[in-house]
């Protein structure tokens, strides 16, 4: 069990006299009690079915007059789970992210690329408004700024700090490169990355930081936990134990793990108050290791999720690893760019090469196989079949709605509210075949890959 709260016991308590006042826990909570840390494990656990089956309104708190934000999480059923915050949370949490990032402050131009439906955005807005600097708020799943625009964003407004997903640094660095632009060159005002929303496996890091000249630091949080850890300057991810009691549970027997081995991060909150959790199993798994850096809270290996855990003959694969593999591979190929299919007997990576040989090198899968302890094989794709980086520049470009179209005025005749509101891209003879080339050996690629 770890906490580094200043004042864990009474925060505990307080927090389950709070939780009790929900509808869930009420009910939950109806024949257990823990007067002390020591007993908590006493408590029964809360899983994220329970959280479904209490939207929207059944984890509440606190009276709805003090609520101030609704967000949702979804889980691997797609089903929402309804997180509700008050507005004493976000500043909280930026309180927490803040003391992580002291070097976010005034001067800072600081681009947000992560959703506004997705709470950790609110947090760095929070940190921002404590410390200073200035948030580009212009999430990527939002039409309003698509990646074309996000990038000259990067060269025209010179911001320091990127947030995103992990993932996004590749795709923004391919489609630099398509449009003839030296992220390391011309991109050179940025120092750091924040990467959220997925694990950042060593190899990866290690690239991001070559192609980038940055240095990548780690946000761990969920919609439904909010922050929950960062990665301090050795690149080694930490919770953040002031917020909460962490326990690392086996997935089966629910006990506690010993340290350094695998088990699922489960919490119980000593901080936000709108809908406290107890022993919250978040299915995320981790395995505390050892950080020479000397802070107090526990850091973390974050592994993966527990639903994607692949089993190979008793050997258990997870999320980090195989995308550690994938990076390494890719690596090995001169390339960034990798698609792994796990069949039943092996892991298939597929790895983009640059140039007209499609060879793989034996001995970097033998590597990958080696680290995997599974067979491994590979296979290399055409540049731009794994990831295509003009479908970047093929998004729709969005007006506002309107019912008028004055056709005098040079530029676009729109004759319907739909024409006037979204304009898809036009697609070159020479494109659509490229596309539709990419399409027939996708699916070439796939039936043989299902043969086994
Ligand atoms: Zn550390």
């Amino acid at each position: 069990m770890y906490t580094t709260h200043p004042d864990a016991e009474s925060a505990l308590r307080e927090t389950l006299a709070l939780a009790r006042r929900s509808p869930f826990y009420d009910a939950h909570l109806k024949n257990a009690e823990a007067r002390s840390l020591a007993e908590l494990p006493a408590l029964p656990v809360t899983t994220k079915e329970h959280l479904r089956r209490s939207t929207p309104h059944g984890m509440i708190a606190v009276p709805r007059e003090e609520l101030w934000h609704y967000h949702e999480s979804t889980g691997t059923t797609g089903e929402p789970i309804a997180c509700w915050y008050r507005k004493e949370e976000f500043r909280l949490m930026g309180e927490s992210v803040g003391r992580w990032f002291p070097e976010w402050t005034a001067g800072k131009i600081f681009l947000d690329r992560f959703p506004s439906f997705a709470p950790i955005s609110f947090c760095i807005e929070s940190a921002l408004q404590l410390q200073g600097g200035c948030h580009i708020a212009c999430g990527n799943l939002s039409w309003d700024v698509p990646f074309p625009r996000a990038l000259e964003f990067l060269r025209a407004l010179r911001p320091q700090i990127m947030a995103c997903l992990p993932l996004e640094m590749f795709l923004l660095r391919e489609l630099a490169l398509l449009l003839g632009i030296d992220p390391r060159q011309e991109l050179d005002s940025l120092e750091m990355a924040v990467l959220a929303g997925a694990p950042v496996p060593a190899a990866m890091r290690r690239i991001v930081e070559r192609d980038w000249r940055v240095t990548v630091r780690e946000i761990y949080g969920s919609n439904e936990t909010l922050f929950l850890g960062a990665s301090c300057a050795r690149g080694t991810l930490h919770l953040d134990t002031r917020l909460f009691v962490a326990e690392v549970l086996d997935p089966e027997t629910l006990h506690a793990v010993e340290p350094g081995r695998p088990g699922v991060f489960t919490l119980t909150h000593l901080g936000p108050k709108a809908m406290p959790l107890v022993r919250y199993l978040t299915r995320d798994m981790i395995r505390v290791v050892p950080c020479a850096c000397g802070r107090p809270e526990p850091a973390v290996e974050l592994l993966g999720r527990q639903d994607e855990i692949a089993e190979y003959g008793g050997k258990r694969l997870y999320t980090s690893e195989i995308l550690d593999c994938g990076y390494r591979l890719a690596e090995a190929h001169g390339s960034r760019v990798f698609f792994a299919v796990l069949r039943e007997r092996d892991v298939v990576y597929r790895v983009e090469i640059e140039g007209g040989s499609r060879a793989v090198d034996p001995a970097a899968v033998r590597a990958a196989s080696e680290a995997l302890g599974v067979p491994v094989a590979a296979q290399g794709a055409r540049r731009g079949d794994l990831l295509d980086p003009t479908a970047l520049l093929r998004t729709p470009k969005i007006y506002k709605p309107g019912q008028i179209a004055d056709w005098r005025k040079p530029g676009r005749k729109p004759a319907s509210i739909m024409e006037a509101l979204l304009e898809w891209p036009k697609m070159s003879l020479s494109t659509a075949l490229a596309v539709l080339g990419r399409i027939v050996r996708t699916g070439l690629e796939r039936r043989r890959l299902s043969r086994g």
